[in-house]
C-alpha cells in the first residue's frame, strides 16, 4: 500500500482513511548550510528518510511531503539560506494540520531533524493545543543534544561525541552518506568546532554559527560512513518510535 501522500491518488487516500489510516506523519527540514562537503538540503532529506522508517513502525501512519524550509536564522552569513520566521513555521504547521483534520486525520507526528525548529513547534503544539484540540499531535524532542543511542553506536566504531558533532560533522555526513551518497563532495569534509557540543549550544543561539565554525561545521566528518550512518537513523527511529509508543512523545 502506498503511504506517501505525494504519490498518492485521492481515493487510494479515501480507502486507506477509511482502513484505519488516520496518522500523518510531517517531516521538517531546512534550507541551510552544512559545511563545504554537504548540500543545503541535508536536513531535509533525512527528515524524510526518518519518516519513511518510521512508517515502518507506525502501521496507520501516511506520510507528508516534507517540509524544506524552517527556522535556521543561526546560518546567518551562510550563503544559501532560506528560512522562515518562527511564527510563520508554527502558522504553517496549523494551517496543514486544519486541512489533513478534514479529509479525517486524528493524529500529526512532528518529525524534524534541524534543531532550530524546536521553538517554532512548540508554538504550533500551542496554537493545535487551542483550536484543534481534538487532534493527537506529537514531537520528536531529541534537538539539542546528540542521542545517547547514537554516541553508544559510535563509539564501539572508536568514535568520540565531539566527531559525530552537532552539524555536518561524522553523523549528518555518514546519514548523506547512507541516503545520497552522489550529494557529499569526497574530499572536502574538514574538521569544524570540535570543543564541547553541550556547551556551545547556547553560544550557537546568541552568536551564530558562524562565530563558532569558518566552515559551518560543529564535528569531524573525515570518518564518515555509509553503514554507520544507517545504523544512526535506525537507531534515531527506534528511539522516537519507543517515545510514541509509550505516550512520551
Ligand atoms: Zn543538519
Amino acid at each position: 500500500m502506498l503511504r506517501n501522500l505525494a504519490e498518492m491518488a485521492w481515493p487510494e487516500v479515501a480507502r486507506a482513511v477509511e482502513g484505519g489510516c488516520t496518522t500523518v506523519i510531517l517531516p521538517l527540514g531546512a534550507t541551510e548550510q552544512h559545511g563545504p562537503h554537504l548540500p543545503l538540503a541535508t536536513d531535509t532529506l533525512r527528515a524524510e528518510a526518518l519518516a519513511k522508517r518510521l512508517t515502518e513502525r507506525l502501521p496507520d501512519a501516511l506520510v507528508a511531503p516534507p517540509l524544506p524550509y524552517g527556522c535556521s536564522d543561526e546560518h546567518t552569513g551562510f550563503p544559501g539560506l532560506l528560512g522562515l520566521e518562527k511564527e510563520t513555521l508554527a502558522r504553517v504547521v496549523l494551517d496543514l494540520a486544519r486541512r489533513l483534520r478534514d479529509w479525517g486525520a486524528t493524529r500529526l507526528v512532528l518529525l524534524s531533524a534541524h534543531g532550530g525548529n524546536r521553538e517554532a513547534l512548540a508554538l504550533a503544539l500551542e496554537l493545535l493545543a487551542k483550536e484543534l484540540p481534538e487532534l493527537d499531535v506529537s514531537m520528536n524532542d531529541n534537538f539539542e543534544s546528540i542521542p545517547e543511542a547514537l554516541i553508544e553506536i559510535a563509539s564501539k566504531d572508536g568514535l568520540s561525541p565531539t566527531e559525530l558533532g552537532l552539524h555536518a560533522g561524522e553523523s549528518e555526513t555518514s546519514e548523506m552518506l547512507h541516503l545520497r551518497p552522489d550529494l557529499v563532495r569526497s574530499g572536502l569534509g574538514e574538521p569544524g568546532f570540535t570543543g564541547d557540543m553541550e556547551a556551545v549550544v547556547d553560544r550557537l543561539r546568541s552568536d551564530g554559527l558562524r562565530a563558532a565554525t569558518e566552515n559551518g561545521v560543529l564535528g569531524d566528518p573525515r570518518r564518515a560512513n555509509a553503514v554507520r550512518g544507517a545504523r544512526y537513523l535506525d537507531a534515531a527511529v527506534e528511539r522516537f518510535a519507543g517515545e510514541l509508543e509509550a505516550g512520551r512523545a
